[in-house]
């Protein structure tokens, strides 16, 4: 029976095409009676942070993905966590130096940005590595390493001949093996690379079927190429197409909701949120959209997916949405509701702001109205917003900008009130904006009004989802 898995990075919010690749094999799994993995990989130490793991996880459990072997389960493969595989990975490199497959690289810093800069100059339009240290002596080399001189350990590339991708919906994929450089494959700090690490647990936890975006597509033959270098047998590739947007753009954080949060933030219900991502490149039938997992399991097979772009339509997910909606009865209706109303914290985080301002405890709902649903309407008050001297592209710009920083800035991705305040100032600051104006500028996107309740805590309570949301709408 097939071993898949799923191997998120945590670096950032669940995001809604880890849950279309998990989908995916988490049916071909079942389908087949296997077991479906999820392995956490954290090898980039610096983006990497324990809260996205858990919100991966957690959304990932919202959706019923359940997995056999994870970081949180366990398994017979574990640990699940790059981070704690590091000896392991050491293990193997040596292997592959021993082998000459691999070699140690001293080269500095200031050499690589030479040779990127003669690159560039001689617009040959050829970059990489020189393969400046693959003919160091190893045993010299091996003892340079000792004496503790920093390095990183490459895979030695094959300079000619081609390396064939099988690929399961596409055909062989066909790669000039000149057209790689030499990769990293471990760190001067230790960690190894996504090429490496990825390789190396997709065999040692016995993974038989690797299905992966289309992004990873260029990687493949290094891992094939991996996979022959340590004499292992490589799994079966299917890569599937990136979500699309209708315009076939790529689906992006900047343009698009993508984080799985903000689907069951929104109450979008996460049964209808697999079916929409299941007729993205799969289909029982012409005719039929509409199917549960159950139905998707049981009709699955590879004949019937299409790596062809899939179009997010958000549109037709929202239709899906209200249709199942319709379809509960009004307990089940109720059980779903509840829960979003009436989270305790929520309620007494919204009861500390409306205390000041309610006379009737009749006009708690009102009052706290904004604080649900999605948008807001700006037309009355964009319209007549202006910052002095500033261009209307420059204002939407800032707003961008923001963003796209609070997704990787520490203290905003937590969407805390102080947080959130930390943040905007030091923004501010940077930018050389006026807090002033650019706290003016929020507190429109963010509530649509020029004049509403201290800015961070209304952002807060609102919880980054609705709140990105506005603001991405505001830019127009
Ligand atoms: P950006 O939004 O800046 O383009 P990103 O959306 O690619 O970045 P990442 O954090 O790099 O965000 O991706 C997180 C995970 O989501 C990765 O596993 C990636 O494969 C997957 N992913 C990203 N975009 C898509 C997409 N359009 N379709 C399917 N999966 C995607
Ligand atoms: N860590 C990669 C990701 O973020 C895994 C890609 C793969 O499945 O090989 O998606």
């Amino acid at each position: 029976p097939p071993r898949v898995r799923i191997a998120p990075s945590p670096t950032g919010d669940p995001h809604v095409g880890t849950a279309y690749i998990g989908l995916f094999n988490y049916v071909f799994a079942r389908k087949h009676g296997g077991q479906f993995i999820l392995r956490i990989e954290d090898t980039d130490q610096v983006r990497s942070s324990a809260s996205s793991e858990q919100a991966i996880l957690s959304a990932l459990r919202w959706l019923g993905l359940d997995w056999d072997e994870g970081p949180d389960v366990g398994g017979p493969c574990g640990p699940y966590r790059q981070s704690e595989r590091l000896e392991l990975y050491k293990r193997e490199v040596e292997v592959l130096i021993d082998k000459g497959a691999a070699y140690r690289c001293f080269c500095t810093k200031e050499r690589l940005d030479a040779l990127r800069e003669q690159q560039r100059a001689a617009k040959t339009g050829r970059f990489g590595y020189d393969r400046h240290c693959r003919e160091l002596d190893p045993a010299e080399a091996r003892a340079r390493a000792e004496a503790g001189e920093p390095h990183v350990v490459r895979m030695k590339m094959p300079t000619t001949g081609e390396t064939i991708v099988p690929d399961g919906l596409r055909g062989n994929i066909h790669r000039d093996n000149a057209e790689s450089d030499d990769q990293v494959i471990l760190k001067s700090d230790g960690f190894p690379t996504y090429h490496l690490a990825n390789v190396v647990d997709d065999h040692h936890m016995g993974i038989t079927h690797v299905i992966r975006g289309e992004e990873w597509i260029s990687s493949t033959p290094k891992h094939i190429v991996l996979y022959d270098m340590f004499g292992w047998e490589a799994p079966q590739f299917y890569h599937l197409g990136l979500l699309r947007n209708q315009d076939k753009s790529k689906l992006s954080k900047r343009k698009n909701p993508v984080s799985l949060d903000y689907y069951r933030d929104l109450g979008y219900l996460p049964e209808t949120l697999l079916n929409f991502l299941g007729t993205l490149g799969f289909s029982i039938a012409s005719d039929q959209e509409r199917f549960g997992l159950d139905e998707m399991i049981e009709h699955f097979d590879w004949s019937r997916v299409s790596a062809g772009g899939p179009v997010f339509d958000q549109q037709k997910l929202e239709a899906f949405n209200a249709d199942d909606i319709r379809a509960l009865s009004i307990d089940e209706l109720y059980a779903r509701v509840k829960d979003r109303v009436l989270d305790e914290a929520r309620v007494k985080a919204l009861l500390a702001q409306a205390q000041p301002r309610i006379n009737l405890l009749d006009e708690f709902i009102p009052y706290v109205s904004f604080f649900f649903g999605g948008s807001v309407d700006y037309t009355p008050v964009l319209a007549k917003f202006r910052i002095k001297k500033r261009t209307r592209a420059e204002v939407t710009g800032i707003l961008k900008v923001y963003l796209d920083e609070i997704e990787r800035d520490e203290r905003a991705r937590a969407f805390t009130a102080e947080g959130l305040e930390a943040f905007s100032r030091e923004f501010c600051q940077r930018h050389e904006w006026k807090a002033r104006e650019v706290f003016a500028l929020l507190r429109l996107a963010t509530t649509g009004r020029t004049a509403a309740p201290s800015l961070f805590d209304t952002m807060a309570l609102c919880g980054k989802d609705r709140t990105r949301r506005r603001i991405r709408e505001a830019i127009v």
